[in-house]
């Protein structure tokens, strides 16, 4: 819990407005030049001019003693939010960098899946990790992802797919939350229902019965999590099961979050609208009366397009006709050792505009305040503004569009987590 004082940003760009941005707001961040803030006890005190900063402190009564304050000059720097990543599946162990080939080769997926790639393979590994380990890894990844600008990620579990196994994974997820807890905020989901495990393929209900009974339940009493998310597709979870889950989830006081629309429109998305989901997440497939739906739902979508990018789908969300009829747009990198290993939000955002023609503001206000929102935090942190966590980037850039422009390099500079110098690039 830091004091700070920042001065002298040739921007601070603040994302400061109500929660979730849509339409026209979503493409407005605020751009301050000769940006300064102030930040006391993690708490962002004062944003506004170095002119104004400076005014404040010679007249403001709290500030009896300077030496309590870290004084940061960012000269020739560019301030953003630190960036949110609501959609991750980062808690796991080995890589599957040979079916990357294969599937470049040609392979299809699901043939992959037969010969005991994909999933269940990242699965079988998990399963085999000892807790303390996959705890000490995952730690590694949030250290990497916060070297890229991330403060706030969200993690799934769901490479147990039994109770033991899930059980330790949200357990690894919060080990890795303790040791990062003054780098980053971890929100942790339980994710049961990411694939049927191989020893119960043949009964897919049986598994949704213990998901339902026996394993939701247990994990709302553990309090390791606070939402749970279900991959609901014709051949994964269907509507119905996915609405059993998540109901069920709801009931035992997780919030609702589903993977919907990634393959197929079978229905999730309305799921999550009638449960009122926190989040309806891909949405690669959505279409015209679904974008509608949304748009008029608090259900935010969270676009994932380095999925849609690794996976050569030939296409991306609808993200522009998203923004454009009012759906409140988040973006995630779905860091994953599967369909998109990255940990990098920048690219993401770059990927964002590139592929699915955001605008930059609306990329950068998608991966920091709207985000915010997709995991219920958007009151806390998201933006620079009074009240909120001291969470901010320090970009090596002159404007804050080379975020988007200059792509695939890493511009942070600095990372403050509440108001806490918590990473400087060499
Ligand atoms: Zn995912």
């Amino acid at each position: 819990m830091g004091n700070l004082i920042l001065k002298n940003a040739r921007q601070l760009v603040t994302c400061a407005g109500a929660a979730p941005r849509r339409g026209l707001d979503l493409g407005t961040v605020q751009v301050i030049e000769d940006g300064a803030l102030i930040v006391q006890g993690g708490i962002i005190d004062m944003v506004g001019t170095t002119e104004a900063i400076e005014d404040k402190l010679a007249h403001g009564h709290w500030y009896e003693d300077p030496e309590e304050f870290t004084t940061i000059d960012a000269s020739g720097q560019v301030v953003v939010p630190g960036f949110v990543d609501p959609h991750t599946h980062a808690c796991f162990t080995g890589y599957r960098h040979d079916e990357v080939e294969l599937r470049l080769g040609g392979r299809k997926y699901l043939d992959i899946l037969a010969a005991g790639g994909g999933i269940l393979s990242t699965v079988q590994k998990v399963r085999d990790c000892e807790e303390g380990a996959l705890a000490d890894e995952t730690y590694r990844r949030l250290l990497l992802m916060l070297s890229l600008g991330t403060t706030t990620v969200e993690v799934k579990s769901g490479y147990g797919l039994d109770m033991e196994s899930e059980l330790k994974i949200l357990r690894a997820i919060a080990k890795a939350a303790e040791m990062a807890r003054e780098q980053l905020t971890v929100v942790p989901t339980f994710m049961g229902a990411h694939a049927v495990p191989r020893e119960l393929k043949s009964e897919p209900g049986e598994y949704v019965e213990r998901l339902c009974r026996e394993m939701i339940p247990r994990v709302a009493e553990s309090g390791l999590a606070r939402y749970c998310d279900v991959f609901c597709e014709e051949e994964v979870f269907g509507p119905v099961q996915a609405r059993r889950i998540l109901k069920t989830a709801q009931e035992h006081g997780l919030g609702a979050k589903i993977h919907a629309d990634e393959i197929g429109e079978c229905g999730a998305l309305d799921v999550a609208l009638e449960l009122g989901a926190a989040s309806a997440d891909h949405l690669l497939v959505t279409g015209e009366a679904g974008i509608r739906k949304l748009a008029d739902s608090e259900t935010c979508a969270v676009l994932l397009p380095g999925t849609a990018f690794c996976l050569r789908s030939g296409r991306y969300a609808a993200g522009r006709r998203m923004v454009d009829q009012g759906c409140a747009v988040a973006l995630a990198t779905d860091c994953n050792p599967g369909s998109c290993f990255t940990e990098s939000m920048p690219l993401v955002m770059a990927m964002a505009c590139f592929g699915m023609g955001l605008t930059p503001a609306e990329a950068l206000n998608a991966a920091t305040i709207n985000a915010a929102h997709a995991i219920g935090l958007a009151d806390q942190l998201g933006s620079l503004e009074e009240g909120k966590a001291g969470d901010l980037v320090l970009l090596d850039s002159p404007d804050y569009r080379h975020l988007v422009y200059h792509f695939g390099i890493n511009q942070v500079g600095m990372v403050v987590k509440k108001g806490e110098i918590v990473y400087v690039r060499d």
